[in-house]
């Protein structure tokens, strides 16, 4: 039988961006549908640690199965708290001031929705993650990007100076930044820790990409920086250190009074998730810093890798400081618009990749521009290569 489906357009709430699935599904199907290398979605094609999937599957037979507590198991908030110290010097109380959250979605999620109003403003690096611009619209907020613009993907200290208004409540800040690779320096920083404190300012730091870096690049948290550690939520993701993206084991950190705000959201959100997890992350954290360093220098070879190769086909990247994206401009290739390419692009030569302009809430910015992730085993980046040297 076949059934007519009647939806009424009454019943769709105004706040929700659109029905469609993220550009990353979208592009992750058409791989599979197409038998494409799949340089899209990005996750890697290889393993975390061997000691923290053993401790997963530990976990799951010795019965870690039911609810961990609200803010997550007491090793993994102490071990995310010691990991900041320990990296960057920065004190948090694993009782009070971290929480764990259904990855770092989630906890970008929570925190706007527990500090935006209604018509409150939040600042964002633009191109920015698809997320942001969804969970603000589901706050009732106005999120305004200031750019990060190609062909050299620096961000612009004069637009944000000017983006600030009384409205202002919240700057999301990005860094190492998804699509464009860029690392914020020292001095990008300084300009936005002056800011955020002249006008009194939230700062949500979405570091996932934190340990991706590359060459003699530093990620400094923006909570480093002198006043911003009161008025900082950090927030990072064990998918991205670990090579565990469906996981889903992310964080937050931040003071006390913040972070319990942001758990007053998250609980009604996912309440708790990922229990024979959580330990195995504690575990990673704990002891796996050896395994990240590796990993980092393993990614950076890729990034080189999958960079002469695209050279090699006629496409200059921007090459990245950070994450495992890299972006080029697809114009030499005979495409003004980056979204026709990735369309086009799996049937012409069997191949998947992100057009940057789903990142971007400007009409036409970034269009020239697509992403492409390196978080691939090299003979499946070499694949990719051939298969774009084939496009005709
Ligand atoms: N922020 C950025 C910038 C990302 O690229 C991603 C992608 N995964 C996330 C947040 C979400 O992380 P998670 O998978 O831990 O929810
Ligand atoms: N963060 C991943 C990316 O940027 C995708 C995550 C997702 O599919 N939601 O490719």
């Amino acid at each position: 039988m076949v059934r007519t489906e009647v939806v009424s357009s009454r019943w769709k709430a105004d706040r929700v961006r659109s029905a469609a699935t993220t550009i990353f599904a979208e592009m992750s199907a058409l791989a599979v549908a197409t038998d494409s290398v799949n340089l899209g979605q990005g996750f890697p094609d290889y393993d975390g640690p061997a000691l923290m999937l053993e401790a997963a599957e530990q976990a799951i037979a010795a019965g870690v199965n039911q609810y961990p507590p609200a803010r997550g198991i007491a090793p993994l908030r102490q071990a995310v708290a010691e990991h900041s110290r320990r990296h960057y010097g920065l004190d948090y109380d694993a009782d009070t001031e971290v929480v764990v959250t259904t990855g770092a979605t989630e906890a970008l999620a929570a925190a706007i929705l527990a500090f935006v109003n209604p018509g409150d403003e939040v600042i964002a690096l633009e191109p920015f993650y698809d997320s942001y611009a969804a969970s603000v619209d589901l706050a009732g907020g106005r999120l305004v990007g200031v750019a990060v613009f190609g062909p050299d993907f620096v961000l612009d200290l004069d637009e944000l100076r000017r983006a600030v208004t009384p409205a202002t409540k919240m700057i999301l800040v990005n860094s190492p930044h998804n699509p464009t690779g860029a690392v914020l320096g020292r001095a990008e920083l300084s300009a936005i820790a002056e800011l955020a404190i002249a006008h009194d300012l939230l700062v949500v730091c979405d570091e996932v990409y934190e340990h991706l870096i590359f060459d003699e690049v530093e990620h400094l948290p923006l909570a480093t920086f002198p006043g911003l550690r009161d008025r900082a939520i950090r927030i990072s993701s064990s998918g991205k250190t670990f090579s565990a993206t469906g996981w889903k084991i992310g964080w937050a950190l931040g003071p006390a009074q913040l972070i319990t705000e942001l758990t007053a959201v998250k609980q009604f959100l996912s309440y708790v998730s990922g229990a024979p997890f959580q330990p195995a992350v504690a575990q990673a954290l704990d002891s796996c810093d050896d395994w990240v360093t590796q990993s980092r220098l393993e990614l950076q070879g890729k990034r080189d890798r999958l960079a002469a190769g695209l050279r090699s086909v006629g496409l200059e990247p921007a090459m990245p400081d950070g994450t495992y994206f890299m972006t080029t401009d697809v114009r030499p290739l005979g495409y003004a618009d980056g979204l026709e390419f990735c369309r086009d692009l799996p049937r012409r030569c069997g191949v998947v990749a992100i057009p940057h302009q789903v990142f971007y809430a400007r009409a036409d910015a970034g269009r020239p521009y697509v992403r492409w992730a390196f978080c691939k085993s090299d003979p499946v980046l070499d694949e990719a290569v051939r298969r774009l040297g084939t496009f005709s």
